[in-house]
Protein backbone atom coordinates (compact mmCIF):
# COMPACT_ATOMS: atom_id res chain seq x y z
CA UNK A 1 0.00 0.00 0.00
CA UNK A 2 1.53 3.44 -0.65
CA UNK A 3 0.35 6.24 1.71
CA UNK A 4 0.04 8.82 -0.77
CA UNK A 5 2.08 10.73 -3.34
CA UNK A 6 1.60 13.93 -5.39
CA UNK A 7 2.08 13.68 -9.50
CA UNK A 8 1.86 15.53 -12.23
CA UNK A 9 0.35 13.26 -14.86
CA UNK A 10 -1.33 9.71 -13.90
CA UNK A 11 -0.99 7.26 -16.95
CA UNK A 12 -4.04 4.78 -16.85
CA UNK A 13 -2.23 1.66 -18.75
CA UNK A 14 1.06 0.11 -18.93
CA UNK A 15 0.81 -1.29 -22.65
CA UNK A 16 3.61 0.50 -25.30
CA UNK A 17 1.25 3.91 -26.12
CA UNK A 18 1.15 3.97 -21.62
CA UNK A 19 4.83 3.46 -21.15
CA UNK A 20 6.38 5.39 -23.57
CA UNK A 21 4.57 8.75 -22.67
CA UNK A 22 5.97 7.86 -19.05
CA UNK A 23 8.60 7.99 -20.51
CA UNK A 24 9.02 11.16 -22.62
CA UNK A 25 6.96 12.95 -19.29
CA UNK A 26 9.76 11.85 -17.05
CA UNK A 27 12.41 12.95 -19.30
CA UNK A 28 11.44 16.08 -18.67
CA UNK A 29 10.61 16.24 -15.36
CA UNK A 30 7.36 15.35 -14.96
CA UNK A 31 6.20 13.32 -11.85
CA UNK A 32 4.45 10.39 -13.64
CA UNK A 33 2.94 7.40 -12.01
CA UNK A 34 1.46 4.07 -14.71
CA UNK A 35 -1.21 2.48 -13.57
CA UNK A 36 -1.86 -0.96 -14.95
CA UNK A 37 -4.41 -3.47 -14.01
CA UNK A 38 -2.24 -6.94 -15.12
CA UNK A 39 0.93 -8.04 -13.66
CA UNK A 40 3.57 -7.46 -16.42
CA UNK A 41 5.07 -9.73 -17.87
CA UNK A 42 1.48 -10.45 -19.68
CA UNK A 43 0.19 -11.92 -22.98
CA UNK A 44 -0.82 -9.45 -25.79
CA UNK A 45 -1.56 -8.99 -29.30
CA UNK A 46 0.51 -6.69 -31.76
CA UNK A 47 4.01 -8.43 -32.44
CA UNK A 48 4.87 -7.21 -35.75
CA UNK A 49 6.09 -3.36 -35.95
CA UNK A 50 6.54 -1.08 -38.31
CA UNK A 51 9.38 1.29 -39.72
CA UNK A 52 8.42 4.27 -38.12
CA UNK A 53 7.88 2.76 -34.39
CA UNK A 54 12.02 3.56 -34.69
CA UNK A 55 11.54 7.40 -34.07
CA UNK A 56 9.61 7.29 -30.81
CA UNK A 57 11.89 4.30 -29.80
CA UNK A 58 14.42 6.89 -30.28
CA UNK A 59 13.26 9.52 -28.22
CA UNK A 60 13.10 7.38 -25.39
CA UNK A 61 16.55 5.93 -25.61
CA UNK A 62 15.09 2.57 -26.41
CA UNK A 63 17.30 1.77 -29.81
CA UNK A 64 20.22 0.25 -28.67
CA UNK A 65 18.47 -2.16 -26.33
CA UNK A 66 16.40 -3.02 -29.38
CA UNK A 67 19.44 -4.20 -31.55
CA UNK A 68 21.05 -5.71 -28.61
CA UNK A 69 17.71 -7.70 -27.94
CA UNK A 70 16.81 -11.13 -29.80
CA UNK A 71 13.78 -10.15 -31.34
CA UNK A 72 13.72 -11.32 -35.07
CA UNK A 73 14.73 -8.09 -37.33
CA UNK A 74 11.52 -7.65 -39.38
CA UNK A 75 13.03 -6.00 -43.63
CA UNK A 76 9.87 -6.57 -45.15
CA UNK A 77 6.05 -7.62 -45.80
CA UNK A 78 4.13 -9.66 -48.23
CA UNK A 79 0.99 -9.82 -48.33
CA UNK A 80 -0.94 -12.92 -48.75
CA UNK A 81 -4.80 -13.09 -50.64
CA UNK A 82 -7.70 -15.28 -49.78
CA UNK A 83 -6.48 -17.92 -52.15
CA UNK A 84 -3.28 -18.52 -50.65
CA UNK A 85 -1.00 -16.43 -53.37
CA UNK A 86 1.62 -14.59 -51.80
CA UNK A 87 2.46 -11.27 -53.31
CA UNK A 88 6.23 -10.31 -53.74
CA UNK A 89 7.88 -8.82 -50.20
CA UNK A 90 7.49 -5.29 -49.73
CA UNK A 91 11.55 -4.18 -48.53
CA UNK A 92 10.91 -1.16 -46.59
CA UNK A 93 14.63 0.22 -47.69
CA UNK A 94 12.81 0.91 -51.34
CA UNK A 95 10.93 3.49 -49.59
CA UNK A 96 13.03 4.93 -46.64
CA UNK A 97 16.41 5.26 -46.71
CA UNK A 98 17.15 5.25 -42.70
CA UNK A 99 18.13 2.61 -40.41
CA UNK A 100 14.66 2.81 -39.39
CA UNK A 101 13.88 0.42 -42.66
CA UNK A 102 14.95 -2.71 -40.03
CA UNK A 103 12.19 -3.34 -37.87
CA UNK A 104 11.37 -5.81 -35.28
CA UNK A 105 9.12 -8.75 -34.90
CA UNK A 106 9.05 -8.65 -31.00
CA UNK A 107 7.53 -10.75 -28.04
CA UNK A 108 4.78 -8.39 -26.52
CA UNK A 109 4.89 -9.73 -23.07
CA UNK A 110 9.25 -8.66 -23.43
CA UNK A 111 8.90 -5.57 -25.02
CA UNK A 112 6.06 -4.14 -23.18
CA UNK A 113 7.87 -5.40 -20.09
CA UNK A 114 11.25 -3.54 -21.28
CA UNK A 115 9.64 -0.42 -22.28
CA UNK A 116 7.73 -0.11 -18.45
CA UNK A 117 11.42 -0.71 -17.41
CA UNK A 118 12.59 1.93 -19.68
CA UNK A 119 9.64 4.75 -17.98
CA UNK A 120 10.86 3.51 -14.71
CA UNK A 121 14.68 4.10 -15.17
CA UNK A 122 13.60 7.90 -16.42
CA UNK A 123 11.81 7.85 -13.02
CA UNK A 124 8.18 7.41 -13.88
CA UNK A 125 6.30 5.21 -10.56
CA UNK A 126 4.33 1.97 -11.41
CA UNK A 127 1.74 0.94 -9.84
CA UNK A 128 0.45 -2.36 -10.43
CA UNK A 129 -2.98 -4.22 -9.90
CA UNK A 130 -3.15 -8.15 -9.52
CA UNK A 131 -6.66 -9.32 -11.11
CA UNK A 132 -6.23 -11.92 -9.35
CA UNK A 133 -7.27 -10.53 -6.11
CA UNK A 134 -10.37 -8.87 -4.40
CA UNK A 135 -11.95 -6.05 -6.71
CA UNK A 136 -11.90 -3.62 -3.36
CA UNK A 137 -8.00 -4.12 -3.03
CA UNK A 138 -7.39 -2.58 -6.38
CA UNK A 139 -9.56 0.49 -5.47
CA UNK A 140 -7.67 3.90 -5.96
CA UNK A 141 -8.19 7.73 -4.52
CA UNK A 142 -7.84 10.55 -6.26
CA UNK A 143 -7.55 14.42 -4.91
CA UNK A 144 -6.92 16.41 -8.04
CA UNK A 145 -6.57 20.18 -7.22
CA UNK A 146 -5.39 23.01 -9.54
CA UNK A 147 -3.89 26.00 -8.91
CA UNK A 148 -6.04 28.59 -10.70
CA UNK A 149 -4.81 31.53 -8.43
CA UNK A 150 -1.78 31.85 -9.89
CA UNK A 151 -1.88 32.61 -13.56
CA UNK A 152 1.66 33.22 -14.28
CA UNK A 153 1.76 29.07 -14.10
CA UNK A 154 0.56 26.80 -16.94
CA UNK A 155 -2.79 25.24 -15.71
CA UNK A 156 -1.83 21.82 -14.46
CA UNK A 157 -3.51 19.58 -11.69
CA UNK A 158 -1.79 18.66 -8.71
CA UNK A 159 -3.33 14.64 -8.12
CA UNK A 160 -2.98 13.16 -4.77
CA UNK A 161 -3.25 9.47 -4.42
CA UNK A 162 -4.41 8.27 -1.33
CA UNK A 163 -4.16 4.37 -1.50
CA UNK A 164 -4.97 1.24 -3.42
CA UNK A 165 -2.74 0.15 -5.90
CA UNK A 166 0.59 -1.51 -4.87
CA UNK A 167 3.47 -0.11 -6.00
CA UNK A 168 6.46 -2.75 -7.19
C1 LIG B 1 -5.52 -8.98 -33.88
C2 LIG B 1 -4.57 -7.82 -33.71
C3 LIG B 1 -3.34 -7.86 -34.35
C4 LIG B 1 -2.45 -6.80 -34.20
N1 LIG B 1 -1.25 -6.85 -34.85
C5 LIG B 1 -0.39 -5.84 -34.75
C6 LIG B 1 0.88 -5.90 -35.37
O1 LIG B 1 1.22 -6.86 -36.02
N2 LIG B 1 1.72 -4.84 -35.22
C7 LIG B 1 1.37 -3.74 -34.47
O2 LIG B 1 2.16 -2.80 -34.40
N3 LIG B 1 0.17 -3.67 -33.88
C8 LIG B 1 -0.71 -4.67 -33.98
N4 LIG B 1 -1.92 -4.60 -33.37
C9 LIG B 1 -2.23 -3.38 -32.61
C10 LIG B 1 -1.51 -3.36 -31.28
O3 LIG B 1 -1.88 -4.49 -30.51
C11 LIG B 1 -1.91 -2.06 -30.54
O4 LIG B 1 -1.72 -0.98 -31.43
C12 LIG B 1 -1.09 -1.80 -29.30
O5 LIG B 1 -1.14 -2.87 -28.41
C13 LIG B 1 -1.66 -0.54 -28.65
O6 LIG B 1 -0.87 -0.23 -27.54
P1 LIG B 1 -1.50 0.57 -26.32
O7 LIG B 1 -0.41 0.81 -25.34
O8 LIG B 1 -2.30 1.71 -26.84
O9 LIG B 1 -2.59 -0.44 -25.72
P2 LIG B 1 -2.37 -1.88 -25.09
O10 LIG B 1 -1.14 -2.53 -25.64
O11 LIG B 1 -3.67 -2.59 -25.24
O12 LIG B 1 -2.10 -1.57 -23.57
C14 LIG B 1 -3.11 -1.10 -22.75
C15 LIG B 1 -2.75 -1.48 -21.31
O13 LIG B 1 -3.68 -0.83 -20.45
C16 LIG B 1 -4.06 -1.72 -19.43
N5 LIG B 1 -5.37 -1.26 -18.99
C17 LIG B 1 -6.52 -1.22 -19.68
N6 LIG B 1 -7.51 -0.70 -18.92
C18 LIG B 1 -6.96 -0.41 -17.73
C19 LIG B 1 -7.48 0.15 -16.52
N7 LIG B 1 -8.76 0.51 -16.42
N8 LIG B 1 -6.63 0.32 -15.48
C20 LIG B 1 -5.34 -0.04 -15.57
N9 LIG B 1 -4.79 -0.58 -16.69
C21 LIG B 1 -5.59 -0.75 -17.76
C22 LIG B 1 -4.09 -3.08 -20.11
O14 LIG B 1 -3.93 -4.12 -19.16
C23 LIG B 1 -2.88 -2.97 -21.06
O15 LIG B 1 -1.68 -3.47 -20.47
C24 LIG B 1 -2.82 -5.67 -33.45
C25 LIG B 1 -4.04 -5.63 -32.78
C26 LIG B 1 -4.91 -6.69 -32.91
C27 LIG B 1 -6.23 -6.64 -32.19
Amino acid sequence: MNPGSDFDVIIIGGGPAGSTAASVLAQKGRRVVVLEKEKFPRYHIGESLIPYTYFPLERIGMIEQMKASHFTVKLSVQFVGQRGRASQPFYFFNQLKHEAASTWQVRRSEFDQMLLDNARKKGAQQWRGDRNRGSGQNRLYARISRPDDDRRHRPRCAVRLTRGLEAP
